[in-house]
């Protein structure tokens, strides 16, 4: 322990990232001494309501799922958008609505709700994570601000309190959203790895309608493109509804308009968003912030890190900075836990933390480029759209686009999880909306599938799970990676015995029979196979080619359940 440090682990900020960290720090390493130091007194606002799937495996992990299902916050099973090449309605769906079982609530994290999440009101959400970190043994202070970070070198000394108190820990965690007050002490710099800078203007408002409702408390959120901006409704609760508008800082500034009246006319343009609000009233507490993407040069330091937003903010149109938040207050808690074992590794432990957070941002401020620039919509921002293409590197030819968007968020880390919620499936299907979109498969028109190590060599990096991080046996090369775990272990364990399409199935179809009961080798092995069979072409794991004499894989390239045209007649 260091001389005169009061704690082991202080973490300055107690929103989602803050209270994962200290929960499961906590959970992992009851003996920790852990002080989480929050500014505010919660409940407070705080704007970012729509989660992530993976949320709530985290949730369920931190032993606090029952308490969020508890507040009844509505369940999200996808969203509605109005993006794209079309000017219709279309679903992204997590669960099928068509399949989603109209089950009692409060339930368990089991069954279809390990595949939703919630669309939750921060005051209440903010506070039922920050007690339960409580509840499990960690102090926690609110209304303490930290003024000030002291430094020596590369290392925190102290931080200071706003009545000049002073805390001392082993290991500092910066939290602190926004504020970023270790990153900015240190003098870490930024990296803003793209040109998308945008405002959000919004407010409350309160007896909105929902455009639909799925089983008890379902729904989806609306995402409704304008020709300059776009609009999130989320729902909160059955008498409270987030309501926002975002335009790029350079549209706002040249409108000349104020926030409120550029609010004020975007909800009455579009026919669904004005309808559902028809009888609403606002809550008129109307706030502004820019939402500019960012990266942290470096996350980590001597006896400090950063986490969450304090490491860097992808943009909203994912709905990802919470998810992005808990990831890494889930893995800075492991890491921190797993310093102090014995035989640990610390540096590769820091490195292994830094890489995946950062890769993670870069994922996600890239697919929302993406995003951005396959909106035929935005008539009005065809500038700030192939501004934002080129800096991404984005010629938006669409078999590179898909190239890209399937090699560079999802083979790496998280795959069961992707970029933004979306599978590699899904984002495929997505092509029938966004602009210009038309990815082929070789699996299509392939049946020969050969696996290529040439010149891979073997890479360690970490897996964190049930509270220690394990080394994981990789391939890398040129910069991919190909882990040998779940569905791509299974794929090269097969592949290294067969290289013909009929063979490979068959050899699959024999191993599913041998597991006909088995919940982990159907949801992590079998439901990933083709996409991650395709995701190791793209990468170059796997050459394919056609053999006229074997027959072809019959693929549905067409809309899945997932991805369709909207079809609630309410209010359209
Ligand atoms: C316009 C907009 C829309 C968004 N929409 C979504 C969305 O739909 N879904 C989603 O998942 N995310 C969304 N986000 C992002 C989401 O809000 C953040 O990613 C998330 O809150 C990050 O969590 P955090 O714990 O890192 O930081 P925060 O939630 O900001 O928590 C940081 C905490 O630190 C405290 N603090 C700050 N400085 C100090 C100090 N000096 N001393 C003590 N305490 C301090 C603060 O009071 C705060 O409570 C959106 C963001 C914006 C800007």
């Amino acid at each position: 322990m260091a001389p005169n440090s009061d704690y082991d682990v202080a973490i300055i900020g107690g929103g989602p990232a803050g209270s994962t960290a200290g929960t499961l720090l906590k959970k992992y390493a009851p003996n920790l001494r852990v002080l989480i130091l929050e500014r505010e007194t919660f409940p407070r606002d705080h704007v970012g309501e729509s989660q992530l799937p993976s949320i709530s495996g985290i949730l369920d992990e931190m032993g606090v799922w029952d308490k969020v299902e508890a507040a009844g916050f509505p369940i999200k099973i996808g969203a509605t958008y109005k993006w794209g090449k079309s000017p219709e309605l279309w679903d992204f769906e997590f669960v099928p609505a068509s399949e989603f079982v109209d089950e009692p609530r409060p339930a368990k994290y089991e069954g279809q709700r390990k595949r939703t999440a919630f669309q939750v009101d921060r005051a209440l959400y903010d506070q039922i994570l920050l007690d339960h970190s409580a509840e499990l043994g960690c102090e926690v202070r609110q209304a303490t601000k930290v003024a000030r970070v002291h430094r020596q070198g590369d290392a925190v000394d102290h931080l200071e309190l706003e009545d000049g108190t002073q805390i001392r820990a082993r290991w500092y965690v910066d939290a602190s959203g926004h504020s970023g007050i270790v990153r900015r002490t240190m003098g870490v710099q930024v990296e803003q790895p793209t040109s998308l800078q945008n405002i959000a203007i919004w407010d409350y408002w309160r007896n909105t309608d929902w455009a639909v409702e799925i089983g008890v408390g379902g729904t989806r959120v609306q995402v409704i493109s304008l020709g300059y901006g776009w609009i999130w409704f989320i729902p909160l609760g059955p008498d409270r509804t987030s309501v926002g508008l975002i335009v790029p800082a350079e549209y706002y500034k040249k409108s000349g308009a104020r926030p409120d009246d550029l609010y004020q006319k975007a909800l009455k343009e579009d026919a669904r968003i004005a309808s559902l609000m028809e009888n609403a009233t606002a809550e008129g507490n109307l706030s502004t912030t820019k939402d500019w993407s960012f990266i942290a040069g470096r996350i980590v330091g001597e006896n400090w890190f950063l986490c969450g937003e304090s490491a860097g903010f992808a943009d909203p149109i994912l709905a990802a900075g919470m998810s992005l938040a808990q990831a890494a207050g889930r893995e800075v808690a492991y890491t921190i836990v797993g310093m102090d074992r014995p035989r640990s590794n610390p540096k590769w432990l820091k490195e292994q933390y830094d890489k995946r957070q950062r890769d993670r941002l870069q994922n996600h401020i890239r697919f929302a480029d993406y995003w951005y620039t396959a909106n035929g919509q935005f008539t009005d921002l065809k500038d700030f759209t192939s501004q934002i293409a080129a800096d991404a590197g984005l010629d938006l030819d669409p078999e590179r686009a898909w190239q890209w968007l399937a090699t560079g968020g999802f083979i790496d880390q998280d795959l069961s999880i992707g970029t933004g919620g979306y599978s590699l499936t899904a984002v495929k299907n997505l092509g029938q909306f966004l602009s210009d979109l038309k990815p082929g498969s070789p699996l299509e028109e392939n049946n020969v599938f050969r696996l290529d190590l040439t010149n891979a060599t073997f890479y360690e990096r970490a897996n964190y799970y049930r509270g220690n991080i394990t080394r994981e046996d990789c391939y890398i090369r040129d910069g991919k990676v190909l882990p040998l775990n779940t569905v791509f272990e299974f794929l090269v364990d097969i592949l290294q015995q067969e290289t013909r399409l009929p063979a490979i199935a068959g050899m699959i179809g024999h191993i599913a029979r041998q597991h006909p009961n088995d919940e982990y080798f159907r949801t992590e092995i079998l439901n990933w196979v083709t996409q991650a069979m395709e995701a190791m072409v793209w990468d170059g794991w796997v050459k394919a080619s056609y053999d006229p004499s074997l027959p072809l894989m019959p693929l549905n390239a067409g809309p899945t359940e997932t991805v369709h045209l909207n079809r609630d007649s309410a209010h359209i």
